[in-house]
């Protein structure tokens, strides 16, 4: 039994650990079982998306930047491989009748249409991109429920939240407690890390990511972020979600349920484990993943997060509490500063006051509470314009 598979975002860190989870898979599995890779996507590193498809084998690749596309092609001139570009062909690879499961993986809401359309395939989706379940959460989990599509979170803490919640009934569930590493900057205060330097931002403790995760790391931006995807993935109002500090990454999350039990899962900090328990779900298998050692950890820690240095991560509460299109503006304008930021255009205290300012001031018309999907991205459109404005005028950045 083959099992297709198409891998939006390949060339990225989510992208690269997933074909390592499959050969790990591969090598321990029986010859008539395997995982193969039906297609893969990249957006502007063509050298190694060509790498990957030579060793890989897919039957079509997706670039997304038309402009990228020609020197893919000057890459893999002897190779037979269906090429396929822009937006529409991501769409194109997500819906594919032979592919069984879709792993999300590219970064910010480039990555919606193409988890839209596998969704409404009906297929089982992988989810590390995290963006459009915060953008459009409740629109991707009651079309999942129509379509019969199958999410599987990616993400460590919401795939731990979904292995601990197999322990009891929903309705049994006190609370979900989201761990967090507490990023680079855990027990700095306000001003000691506005002006931040890139170099420091990137430096995350303990987890080896993309670019623009392991900023949203440093503002808390990602835990923010993780609220509100925990929220419309497991369908949990906002009250009974919390967020504790963990900075050793083993506890990867857990939930309290009524008579006082708390279930975790743990592992080292390695995104094969989650990545892996998507493909294979409801199975358990073999595959590349290290051993956890307590012996070797010998201590885990747990603290308060301080969200006085952290605003980010109220605002994440506020956001899931708010519904809306209320999130679109919170993502949309997050993407935009950090961008700006990793351009060298801002400092990195301006990340949160341009999401805050944002916040504050998006207009009326965009508070629909069932917000459609082009109601979501008008209000993801006007928020990086707002940035936009904000950066040439100089408002609210001192
Ligand atoms: P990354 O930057 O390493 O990779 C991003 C991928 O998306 C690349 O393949 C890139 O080619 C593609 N891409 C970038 N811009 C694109 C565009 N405009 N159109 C189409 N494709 C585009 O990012 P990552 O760290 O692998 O993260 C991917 C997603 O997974 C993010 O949403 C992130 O929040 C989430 N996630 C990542 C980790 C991690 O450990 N890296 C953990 C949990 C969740
Ligand atoms: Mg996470």
């Amino acid at each position: 039994m083959r099992k297709w598979i198409t891998i939006l975002g390949s060339t990225g860190s989510i992208g690269t650990t997933t074909l390592r989870v499959i050969d790990g898979l591969n090598s321990s599995l029986a010859e008539e079982r395997s995982f193969e890779v039906i297609a893969l996507s990249g957006h502007s590193n063509t050298k190694l998306l060509a790498e990957q498809v030579r060793r890989y084998k897919p039957k079509y690749v997706a670039v997304s930047d038309p402009d990228c596309a020609e020197q893919f092609r000057g890459h893999i001139k002897d190779i037979n491989v269906e090429i396929l570009t822009g937006e529409e062909g991501l769409t194109q690879i997500a819906q594919l009748d032979e592919v069984e499961t879709v792993l999300a993986a590219i970064v910010g809401i480039a990555g919606l249409p193409a988890v839209l359309s596998a969704v409404r395939k009906g297929k089982r989706v992988a989810i590390a991109n995290k963006e459009p379940l915060v953008i459009a959460g409740k629109l991707i989990t009651s079309e999942a429920k129509q379509y019969g599509a199958e999410l599987l979170p990616v993400d460590s803490e919401h795939s731990a939240i979904f292995q601990s919640l197999a322990a009891g009934r929903r309705e049994e569930v006190a609370k979900i407690v989201l761990t967090t590493s507490g990023g680079p900057f855990r027990g700095c205060k306000s001003e000691d890390i506005q002006n931040a330097t890139k170099n420091e931002v990137l430096a995350h403790p303990v987890w080896r990511m993309g670019p623009k995760i392991t900023v949203d790391s440093a503002t808390m931006m990602n835990k923010a972020l993780e609220v509100i995807e925990a929220r419309w993935l497991f369908d949990v109002p906002p009250e009974k979600i919390e967020v504790l500090v963990h900075p050793e990454s083993i506890v990867h999350s857990m939930v309290e349920f009524v008579d006082g039990s708390v279930i975790a899962q743990m592992g080292l900090p390695d995104m094969a484990l989650p990545i892996q328990y998507a493909l294979t779900y409801p199975e358990r298998l073999a595959g590349c993943a290290k051993r956890l050692r307590l012996e070797e950890i010998q201590r885990l820690t747990f603290e308060m997060p301080d969200r006085k240095t952290f605003p980010s991560l109220e605002m994440g509460f506020e956001i899931a509490r708010k519904g809306g299109a209320a999130a679109a503006v919170f993502n949309a304008a997050n993407e935009a500063a950090v961008e700006s930021f990793l351009a060298g255009a801002i400092k990195f205290g301006n990340i949160i006051e341009l999401v805050r300012h944002c916040l504050d001031n998006y207009p009326q018309q965009l508070e629909a509470q069932d917000a459609t999907l082009e109601e979501l991205l008008e209000a993801d459109k006007w928020a990086k314009k707002e940035v936009t404005e904000c950066l040439k005028n100089h408002q609210p950045l001192p």
